[in-house]
């Protein structure tokens, strides 16, 4: 029997199995293969969004840590960003973002400038001043961007918010002080004008005509003191010069003021002590340190008690500092108006000072020179029974020292009542 066929069958057979099984394993391998492909594009998916997600996360802290406000809106007016200031500045929660404009309760001013910006498809830009107490007045640019180059790109507004609350302070600070500078000025050259138009009117007996010119002196004694220390106030601050410090006995220079102050004491018989040790040094610009005691000593001459006295006294405190205090028993200061003084043309009693010959500026003066040292100035006081100045200065200062202005150590007396 011929068993060729059956063979030849055979192979065959045995030929398509084996390459039925290869072509499976193959297969199998290919799959797995495959798999593990899908597995690694996976984690790379994965940590391709987890950089994304911290690269997001990363740009939003840095957002929020701007000194700017930003809001972003995307086309639909839903909130796509809203940094820290701008929910800080317009009370919304963390929450805002995602969630349309509306329902944020925004103010309408805002809103009118969201939709001007939208609208005319330029910027728009307004002031806002934010209710409260703390009134922060806010400059905003509204700015509308197209998210994409394609035609139907979406678009959407974003939101800039400037704080410009410390220059509208500063502004209304140099309008206070020129209105201040201009009525202090005023009030003087108004009496002298009085004044010497009645004497150009007609003769006066003698007795009557000196009066009148010692009051014309001392409006216009008045009115070079003002200048005087306007000109002190507007060196100190644009540091015009610069502090010339050294080492110095303050008991010596605390006692040229008050060898310089020894008339206006003398006529209020108000005595003048010096208990300053005399081994208290400090470093410091001589000139301008003999102002500070120059201011403190005359106020305290011209507001303490007629035959009282006035004391200057010094101590080394802790932490590298000493303490000098200028101390009157006059009718002391009200706690209301403690902090105040310190103000320009602040005073307790306008026509007391006006009176005494007071520009309302030698405290300004003498905070400025004091900070400028690194220093702090304030006063105790109980009404009636007197105000003890205190400053409290570094032993040391730092080189180089910035700027301050030049003081006059000539002729520091204020003009007499009278
Ligand atoms: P002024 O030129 O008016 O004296 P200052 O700046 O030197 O300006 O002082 C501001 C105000 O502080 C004074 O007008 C006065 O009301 C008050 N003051 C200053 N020193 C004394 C003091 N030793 N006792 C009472 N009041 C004082």
């Amino acid at each position: 029997m011929d068993l060729w066929p059956l063979w030849i069958a055979l192979a065959a057979a045995a030929g398509g199995a084996a390459g039925a099984w290869w072509s499976r394993a193959r297969t199998r391998r290919e799959t797995r293969a495959l798999r593990r492909q899908i597995a690694n594009l996976e984690a790379r998916l994965e940590e391709t969004a987890r950089h994304a997600d911290e690269r997001w996360r990363r740009q939003l802290a840095f957002f929020d840590h701007m000194a700017d406000g930003v809001l972003v809106l995307d086309s639909r007016n839903r909130v796509q960003l809203a940094n820290a200031p701008f929910r800080r500045w317009f009370r919304f929660g963390d929450e805002a973002v995602g969630r349309p404009w509306e329902t944020l309760a925004p103010p309408p001013a805002l809103t009118g400038l969201i939709a001007r910006a939208r609208q005319s498809g330029r910027s728009a830009e307004i002031e806002f001043e934010e209710p409260g107490v703390e009134r922060r007045l806010l400059h905003l640019v509204a700015r509308p961007f197209q998210a994409g180059t394609a035609p139907d790109a979406s678009a959407g507004v974003v939101v800039v918010a400037h704080d410009r609350t410390r220059l509208r302070d500063l502004e209304n600070a140099r309008r206070d002080f020129v209105a201040n500078v201009s009525h202090e000025l005023r009030t003087p050259l108004s009496l002298i004008r009085g004044y010497v138009e009645t004497l150009l009117e007609g003769p006066l007996d003698e007795t009557t005509t000196r009066r009148f010119l010692r009051t014309i002196h001392k409006h216009t004694q008045r009115l070079a003191f003002l200048i005087e220390d306007l000109l002190t106030i507007s060196r100190l601050e644009s540091g015009a010069q610069r502090l010339q410090t050294r080492r110095l006995q303050a008991r010596t220079v605390a006692q040229q003021a008050l060898d310089d102050l020894r008339q206006p004491a003398a006529e209020r018989r108000i005595s003048l002590h010096n208990d300053i040790p005399p081994e208290l040094e400090l470093e410091a610009d001589p000139d301008r340190l003999l102002q500070v005691f120059l201011n403190l000593v005359d106020n305290a001459i011209k507001y303490g008690r007629p035959g009282g006295s006035v004391m200057v006294g010094g101590a080394a405190g802790g932490d590298e500092q000493i303490e000098l205090w200028v101390r009157d028993d006059g009718p002391g200061i009200p706690p209301e108006a403690r902090e105040r003084i310190f103000e320009r043309f602040y005073r307790v009693d306008k026509a007391r000072s006006r009176e005494q010959g007071g520009t309302g500026l030698g405290l300004a003066i003498v905070k400025h020179i004091v900070q400028s040292h690194g220093g702090r100035v304030w006063v105790e006081s109980q009404l009636g029974a007197g105000a003890t100045f205190h400053i409290a200065l570094p032993v040391r200062q730092p080189a180089p020292r910035t700027a301050v202005g030049q003081a006059t150590a000539t002729d520091h007396s204020r003009p007499a009542a009278g």
